[in-house]
């Protein structure tokens, strides 16, 4: 077993360095796992850049992600050497208010895997034992980083309770295009996706998106919903882009009683203006929901499994760690790149989806 490996750590805000530091030791109640591919997400951009977790670092970032267990604590149960894993990464004390009611995500002492501790930009990282979760056969290693992701959607999905024959609109084309197919699977129709990128909104279509509205075409893109809703708006609409216009959007896109699900994520101390009057007479639901955990992760594996979720159009490239810093800058710069991930056991990036 190797006593030093090489990680990406965001030394200070705008610094990464690719150094040899010790492989995690793990207690009784952990395993090592050795990665093999982490998705880079938002939230890393928001740390490299200091906006997010500025008070962890240095940091070993990269949390959506997937590899093999390489040693197992004495006390971790149900795991062996050599398992295909990826895990839960939301981690809680389990015995505050919030925990003691199921609302783990609520949690005081709230910490996420390579947000608040160390994460996967490097060659090993540890895992609480019952955070872990086996990837079933023939599901990818490629395909288990990207759980991660899909079980924030299931989470959104399961708290909006998308019904057969509503409407479901959502503004966003990023992780919007697997609302959209959520919504599919939970029997909406129609579903309508909008965002500011063809090659993500031909996905939206790809993946069952009866109707996309590409905003650069200029055209209103509630006025557009009304239009496809009978003037009333959507029964659901689902805010996955995280500004406070798309926000205010959202709530003029929703009809009467129907239901918000906010899930994009805007800046701590961003506001919008919103009529209380439309919210009393209009009966309006808004959820909310932070992240995929529990049963959100074996769900989302499951789909991904069965085929039903078939997420590997959204995969754009591989890069070698190495090139983590630069990646992060090329996903702001280029919206054709969906999901980029990062490799320790490759020298040369690989190109994935034209
Ligand atoms: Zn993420
Ligand atoms: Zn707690």
């Amino acid at each position: 077993m190797a006593k030093t490996m090489k990680a990406a750590i965001v030394d200070k805000p705008n610094v990464i360095t690719i150094k040899q530091v010790a492989v995690p030791e793990i207690a009784d109640n952990e395993v090592l796992i050795k990665v093999k591919y982490t998705g880079i997400c938002g939230t890393d951009w928001s740390i490299y850049t200091g906006k997010y977790s500025a008070d962890k670092l240095p940091l070993i970032a990269g949390h959506e992600f997937s590899g093999v267990i390489a040693q197992v604590g004495k006390a971790a149960r149900g795991l062996k050497e050599g398992d295909r894993v990826t895990a839960d990464i939301n981690m809680a004390c389990g015995t505050c208010y919030y925990c003691r009611r199921g609302q783990k995500l609520m949690c005081r002492d709230f910490h996420q895997l390579g947000i608040h501790v160390d994460g996967t930009y490097a060659e090993y990282v540890k895992a609480p034992y019952d955070q872990v979760h086996i990837l079933p056969d023939g599901l990818s290693f490629m395909a288990g980083a990207f759980i991660e992701p899909v079980s924030c959607v299931i989470h959104s999905s399961k708290a909006a309770k998308v019904t057969h024959g509503s409407s479901v609109a959502v503004i966003g084309s990023g992780l919007g295009v697997l609302h959209g197919l959520l919504a599919r699977l939970r029997g909406a129709a129609p579903v309508i996706v909008i965002g500011d990128n063809e090659k993500r909104l031909a996905i939206a279509k790809e993946f069952g998106v009866d109707v996309t509205i590409n905003i650069k075409d200029g055209k209103d893109p509630v006025a557009e919903v009304k239009k496809l809703t009978g003037g009333r708006g959507a029964d659901f609409v689902v805010e996955a882009v995280g500004t406070p216009a798309t926000y205010e959007q959202a709530f003029r896109m929703v009809r009467p009683g129907g239901t918000l699900a906010a899930f994009g994520i805007c800046a701590g101390d961003d506001t919008i203006t919103v009529k209380p009057f439309d919210l009393v007479l209009g009966e309006m639901t808004v959820v909310g929901s932070c992240a995929g955990v529990g049963p959100d992760w074996p769900d989302a594996m499951a789909l991904i499994a069965a085929g039903h979720i078939k997420p590997e159009s959204m995969f754009s490239m591989v890069v070698p760690l190495e090139e983590l810093e630069s990646a992060l800058k090329e996903l702001r710069s280029n919206p054709d790149l969906i999901k980029v991930f990062v490799s320790a056991d490759i020298s040369k990036r690989e190109i994935l989806a034209k």
